[in-house]
């Protein structure tokens, strides 16, 4: 079997709780044996060129140096004002600055040579996300001619869109020179193939495959799932409903996301703000509550879209609040993952409504907690990639404050049965696909991919 090289922005320590993908990679990796390779915790003075041996284990783990320059141009810069809002259809956010584009062909080039001292022949190479588009170009030119696959965890920018970029013309190079680029759903695969469309020498054949004159590769969707089973022990298990002191008959909306403006929260607030101006004075309570944990807050977007959601907050408590009842509950800290099962399970009803957004793993997290005998209700954004297949949820258009409210209303009123039964199919989904799902498919993928030879 193939050994595994895994590139991913920061590699996973002891002291964070795992996520799905961390545990399903470190499941590859233990299988496989390999290397997982990012970056180190903490910006350096200067960025070493070499790798540092991270803890011991089964497999190992190797960190590369970001210096305090390059956390602000590749990391901060290019990579999360330049590529993030573009990718999540924000291109006036785009901040503009060469020394961006600068650093973020430095650290990929860099990253390459490192890679290039550890792969062996016969190795695959899996590349996470849109912190290292040029690296497959880059090995390419060390003469890397191993298997290298690209997951890309955002939504692929609409075609319209990329003009946005400055590399514009760069972009299509940097994915050609990958055997696989990995997309979280159908849409993305068609707005890759649009963008390529407009290459009139790029051919496209039926199984996916995209030949241009830098190089082919496959093009498909592979949905990231989740850890079904241990989501659902941790739901059964968790103390979270408990923690929150709620009477037994109040109603519970939960929203669960990092606090970034894709995620389209103000709206969500807007719209449970409507929902509550209209409801009858005898409906029962709903508490929406929101935990929002701070991401990026080094940058001024996150700033403005943290004061934005602070406000509509206030505003509404202000308005709506009772002496023994509080509607929105705001919670601007991390809770962990276990806890978060119990919480999704009480909650009548979850409100994912991001703006755009990859796939929205909070979804299927939901919808694995639930009660399958008592299961609340999903409420779901189309422009979460999750929509392709979560059929059973409220679908809503997360800029319709109006239409989100009146979903709220039919999610809290709808039927045991119907909730049942939309329920029972996205679970079927959701086991069908899981994280193990996820990562053999795009590995196996990866491994029937043809041998390039080597760049001369
Ligand atoms: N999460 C968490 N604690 C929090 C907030 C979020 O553990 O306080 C987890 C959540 O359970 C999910 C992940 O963070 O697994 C967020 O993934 P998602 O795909 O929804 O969004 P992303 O942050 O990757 O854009």
């Amino acid at each position: 079997m193939s050994r595994l090289i895994v590139l991913s922005n920061r590699i996973p320590t002891e002291a964070e709780p795992a996520g799905g993908l961390v545990v399903a990679l470190h499941e590859c990796l233990m299988r496989q044996g390999g290397i997982w390779i990012g970056s180190s915790a903490e910006p350096q003075d200067v960025a070493h060129e070499e790798l540092t041996e991270i803890g011991s284990g089964p497999y190992r783990r190797l960190a590369f140096d970001l210096s305090h320059e390059e956390h602000e141009n590749f990391y901060l810069g290019y990579a999360n004002s330049v590529l993030w809002p573009l990718f999540h259809r924000r291109s006036d956010l785009i901040a503009f600055d060469a020394a961006y584009a600068e650093a973020y062909a430095a650290v990929n080039a860099r990253v390459a040579r490192l890679l290039a001292q550890v792969i062996r022949p016969g190795d695959l190479v899996w590349v996470h996300d849109y912190h290292f588009l040029p690296v497959a170009r880059a090995l390419r030119a060390l003469g890397v001619a191993n298997r290298i696959g690209f997951f890309l965890h955002t939504p692929f920018p609409l075609a319209a869109d990329i003009p946005a970029l400055p590399e514009r013309d760069e972009f299509p190079e940097w994915l050609a020179a990958f055997d696989l680029v990995g997309l979280q759903t159908e849409r993305d695969v068609s707005a890759l193939q649009e963008h390529f469309r407009a290459d009139p020498a790029a051919i496209f054949d039926l199984e996916g495959g995209v030949h241009t004159a830098h190089g082919s590769f496959l093009a498909a969707a592979f949905p990231i799932g989740i850890d079904v089973e241990s989501f659902i022990a941790q739901a059964e298990a968790s103390d979270g409903a408990e923690r929150l002191a709620l009477a037994p008959d109040q109603r519970l909306l939960i929203g669960v996301d990092r606090l970034d403006y894709s995620k389209g929260i103000v709206n969500r607030f807007e719209a449970f703000g409507a929902y509550l101006a209209d409801r009858p004075e005898d409906a029962p309570r709903a508490t929406l509550i929101q935990i929002a944990p701070p991401s990026r807050a080094e940058l001024e977007a996150y700033r403005e879209i943290r004061t934005e959601l602070e406000t509509t907050a206030g505003a509404l408590n202000g308005a709506y609040a009772e002496l023994d009842w509080t509607p929105i509950r705001y919670i601007r800290r991390n809770v962990q993952r276990e806890r978060l099962a119990g919480l999704y399970r009480r909650a009548n009803a979850a409100l994912v409504t991001p703006l755009a957004d990859g796939m929205n793993l909070v979804a299927k997290e939901y919808v694995a907690a639930q009660d399958p005998d008592d299961p609340g209700v999903l409420i779901l954004s189309h422009f979460a990639g999750a929509a392709e297949q979560m059929g059973g949820a409220l679908l809503v258009n997360p800029y319709d404050t109006g239409e989100m409210a009146r979903a709220i209303a039919a999610a809290l009123e709808m039927p045991l049965a119907d909730r049942r039964a939309r329920h029972a199919g996205m679970m079927e989904e959701l086991l069908a696909r899981d994280i193990s799902w996820w990562t053999e498919s795009f590995l196996s993928t990866l491994a029937r991919q043809t041998h390039r030879a080597a760049a001369e």
